[in-house]
């Protein structure tokens, strides 16, 4: 391994091993991002950089401008643009790093191993027709909203910097340019595995195969079937991650396979929003027409994913095609199962529920039918049912509320459990504070059109800590009016 020269570098922390750099070729590109004309840090995500061992508080701005725009790297990076292939709204595509170049692999001092990525940092083999670029807005609601998730103890990708480049970019107008560092368990995605598959390339897949479950499920080493044990472990963290989605109103908008990582974070951030109004079939994206990723089909649409990855990894399941068909799809047919099972015991915490009675289903259901019904707030009605006294908000009052209610206090009365203890665990449950669409549009409105990064920070405080009755952040829970409603979300890449 080579050791860093640089001193300003050696008082970061880094310490870089790029094992992904050691694999086969194919899988990857080597080049260095393409500079920038003028980078200035717009934010620096300092309490991640010590949980990761890293230290930029002694590092000048300056420094730190040339760090995170890629303009002057350390020499213990080895940067690498990854190829990938995707499902796109069910199409197969070749993809691969367009705009994105990893820069390697930081162990932690506890031994973690995370990517560190910049993404909008230019050109490579993978663009395409792309600028290789990325604008400020989007960059920074992927970094709100990565660490939004974080903070709800969802498993994400993280965001580390965001500099500004001093350079345009050219999408329906002139927006200013932004790279984003992102910190992930690692890029690898379902589309990884179809790249390599698409290759055609058999060894190629033991090679990715093994590689990942060093990296990600070392346990699964010692498994009887390790391919099949691969494919069921990454179907139980999907079928747990977007049960953790629904639970808290989130909305990937581009689910497509190049997005789902194999690690089972949630990965790049582009037209995502959350819910207000609760409404299964909520949709934002503007370029998702037939409704394909509504917040009600992400369960099903992931298990289309990992059907794709299964696929994959056929030939290492079983010699035998049609046994390997047979396992694979047995592995995949109990994805519904296995995610109601962690949709179902989060909505019991999210109502209180210790213990578990063949009713509750039906419990949780007839509240939802009643908040689609209302067009009731999705957070704030669960935040609500955590207060101490019956809730006083006006829609509330009906009747039909007002039974549901009494049936759920009767419920929570059959549990030994105190109505505290519940009311203590809906608290931990049910955020106060989400990244609500409006308030994320208003905060990057002002950071790219004034430069004015005030509301931004301020977001940021609220939605990092979502559990807390904060007041001084009350205008973050209320819905937006009927005026301030977000209908639509662009990639705007
Ligand atoms: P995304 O929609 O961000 O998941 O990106 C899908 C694919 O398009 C990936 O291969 C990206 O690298 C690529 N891509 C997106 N935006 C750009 C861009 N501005 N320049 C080059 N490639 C891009
Ligand atoms: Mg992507």
């Amino acid at each position: 391994m080579k050791t860093d020269t640089k001193p300003a570098n050696d008082r970061i922390g880094w310490r870089f091993d790029n094992s992904y750099a050691r694999l086969p070729q194919s899988l990857y590109a080597q080049l260095h991002p393409v500079p920038v004309r003028a980078p200035r840090v717009v934010i620096v995500n300092h309490a991640l950089a010590e949980s990761l061992g890293l230290d930029f508080r002694t590092l000048p701005e300056a420094e730190a401008a040339l760090l995170f725009s890629g303009n002057a790297l350390p020499d213990s990076m080895q940067p690498i643009a990854q190829a990938y292939a995707g499902h796109q709204f069910g199409h197969l595509s070749m993809l691969g790093d367009g705009r994105a170049i990893l820069l390697g692999e930081h162990v932690t001092p506890a031994g973690e191993r995370f990517d560190i990525q910049l993404k909008g940092s230019g050109q490579t083999p993978f663009s395409r027709r792309g600028d290789g670029r990325a604008a400020l807005a989007p960059m920074l609601r992927e970094y709100i909203i990565s660490e939004a998730m974080h903070a709800l103890h969802i498993p994400t990708t993280r965001s580390l910097a965001v500099v500004a480049t001093g350079e345009s970019v050219m999408r329906e107008t002139m927006l200013p340019g932004a790279i984003l560092t992102r910190v992930a368990a690692s890029h690898i995605r379902v589309g990884t595995f179809e790249y390599v598959a698409g290759t055609g390339d058999k060894a190629g897949i033991k090679t990715l195969a093994d590689y990942v479950i060093q990296r990600h499920y070392p346990d699964l080493s010692e498994a009887e079937n390790p391919y099949l044990a691969l494919l069921n472990s990454v179907i139980e963290r999907q079928a747990s991650l977007v049960a953790q989605w629904l639970l808290v109103g989130f909305i990937h908008g581009v689910m497509n396979t190049d997005n789902m990582t194999i690690s089972g974070e949630t990965i790049d951030y582009g037209p995502c929003a959350f819910m207000d109004a609760y409404d299964p079939d909520t949709v934002f994206s503007s370029i998702d027409q037939r409704g394909r990723y509504s917040y009600s089909n992400q369960p099903h649409m992931a298990q289309w994913n990992l059907a794709r990855f299964a696929e994959t990894l056929l030939s290492l399941i079983h010699p035998e095609q049609e046994k390997a068909v047979a396992l694979a799809e047995q592995a995949i047919h109990a994805f519904p199962e296995i995610y109601q099972a962690h949709w179902l015991a989060g909505m019991r915490r999210k109502l209180g529920l210790f213990t578990e009675e063949a009713e509750d289903s039906e419990l949780i259901a007839s509240l939802l039918t009643w908040m689609h019904k209302h067009q009731a707030d999705y957070t704030n009605s669960f935040r609500a049912l955590a207060a101490e006294t019956f809730p006083e908000d006006a829609v509330l009052q009906d009747a039909d509320f007002v039974a549901w209610h009494a049936r759920w206090q009767a419920r929570l009365s059959r549990q030994s459990e105190s109505i505290a203890s519940a009311l203590g665990l809906m608290r931990a449950n049910n955020p106060a504070v989400i990244p609500r669409n409006h308030r994320v549009e208003e905060a990057l409105a002002a950071a790219s059109e004034r430069g004015d990064y005030a509301l931004m920070q301020r977001l940021l405080a609220a939605v990092t800590n979502p559990y807390a009755d904060a007041p001084e952040y009350s205008e973050y829970r209320t819905p937006p009016a009927p005026s301030e409603r977000v209908y639509q979300t662009f990639c705007g890449t």
